[in-house]
């Protein structure tokens, strides 16, 4: 009886000893990652120090309508967006920052995908599974694949490529390291009518969302925009050489490092997508990166995002047989 007595005790102090020894997991799995600061740009820390003066926000967001998403990996990828939106509230998903606020009175979410491929994934993941968004903006900056993509040049992608995703030739040893000739080997993307993933080797814009930053393009003029590919992979090519052949052999315009990713998940959850690029470097014309070019591609996606707006809540509002006019 007395070592029932014992043995119910211990456990009952190892019980409240989990409280005070173990790590809580669960509850703020978010705190060590609260301030994190990851490029040295130049009004990079008073950004941030706005990010944290902003009323940061903890449980499910609600909204009655589906939010547009813009995603942008660096601070200054995503500035202005987060300075024009209407009473802006920061939420934190594991180590990612996404403000949520209106703009032109329509709710939007800002989402700082950090650099490369594998966190615009997983952003565009989070948001999707958090923020149910209507739509998706990936922008930002890109180097130029061609001359006449030039520094401020906007990329509008109507396409995206996985650049790395490759199957190169079989070579002897002692042969070299030969990338060319290579096959696109494409990313595994959810397929669901086959309900399985699929090896998928390029990916498109939502015809919508095309048609608007097309539109926007023809009455802005101040805008000088190419449509075409953009390459994505983990990586910043050199080469005068091999931006001919990713040219040549897939149309591409510019490559940066999160387009693709970002539009894999979005056809994976059938969630229309499109990418846009603002040239901030390129080898050819000897441009070097100019950071002021991230500007240039949120105030473009900014007309995208007013016009997505008024088409998708005059869908809702108005009968089919009213047009209005956009200009
Ligand atoms: N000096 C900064 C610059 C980063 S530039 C740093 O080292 O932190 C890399 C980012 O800009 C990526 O997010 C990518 O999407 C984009 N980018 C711009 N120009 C690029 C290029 N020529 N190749 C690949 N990514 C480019």
């Amino acid at each position: 009886m007395l070592q029932k007595k014992f043995i119910a005790f211990l456990a009952a102090i190892l019980f409240a000893a989990n409280f005070f020894f173990l790590p809580n997991v669960s509850a703020e799995n978010s705190a060590s990652v609260q301030n994190v600061t990851l490029n040295k740009f130049e009004g990079n820390e008073s950004f941030i120090k706005f990010l944290n003066s902003l009323p940061q926000k903890k449980g499910a967001y609600k909204s009655k309508q589906r939010p547009i998403l813009l995603e942008g990996a660096m601070n200054i990828e995503i500035n202005r967006f987060v300075k024009a939106l209407k009473n802006p509230v920061v939420y934190r998903i594991l180590n990612y920052v996404y403000v949520a606020g209106t703009y032109k009175n329509y709710p939007v979410i800002v989402a700082r995908t950090e650099q490369g491929m594998e966190n615009s994934a997983a952003v565009t993941a989070l948001a999707i599974e958090n923020f149910n968004p209507i739509a998706v903006i990936n922008q930002g900056i890109a180097g130029g694949h061609v001359a006449e993509a030039k520094i401020n040049s906007i990329i509008i992608g109507d396409k995206y490529i996985n650049s790395a995703a490759i199957i190169t030739e079989k070579t002897p040893a002692g042969a070299g390291v030969k990338i060319i000739p290579q096959e696109m080997r494409g990313t595994y993307c959810y397929d669901k009518d086959a309900k399985t993933f699929k090896l998928c080797k390029e990916y498109f814009p939502d015809p919508t969302l095309l048609k608007i930053a097309e539109e926007v393009a023809a009455s802005n003029k101040n805008f000088h925009t190419l449509t075409g590919t953009i390459s994505s992979a983990d990586a910043w090519l050199n080469g005068i050489d091999h931006y001919k052949y990713l040219n040549e052999t897939y149309g591409s315009l510019a490559e940066e490092m999160e387009n693709c990713s970002a539009a894999q998940i979005c056809k994976s959850l059938n969630v229309p997508f499109i990418g846009i690029r603002a040239i901030s470097n390129n080898t050819i014309l000897t441009q070097d990166f100019s950071e002021d070019t991230a500007a240039t591609s949120q105030d473009f996606v900014l007309l995208v995002v007013e016009r997505y707006i008024k088409t998708i809540t005059t869908s809702y509002q108005l009968p089919a047989n009213i047009k209005e006019s956009f200009n």
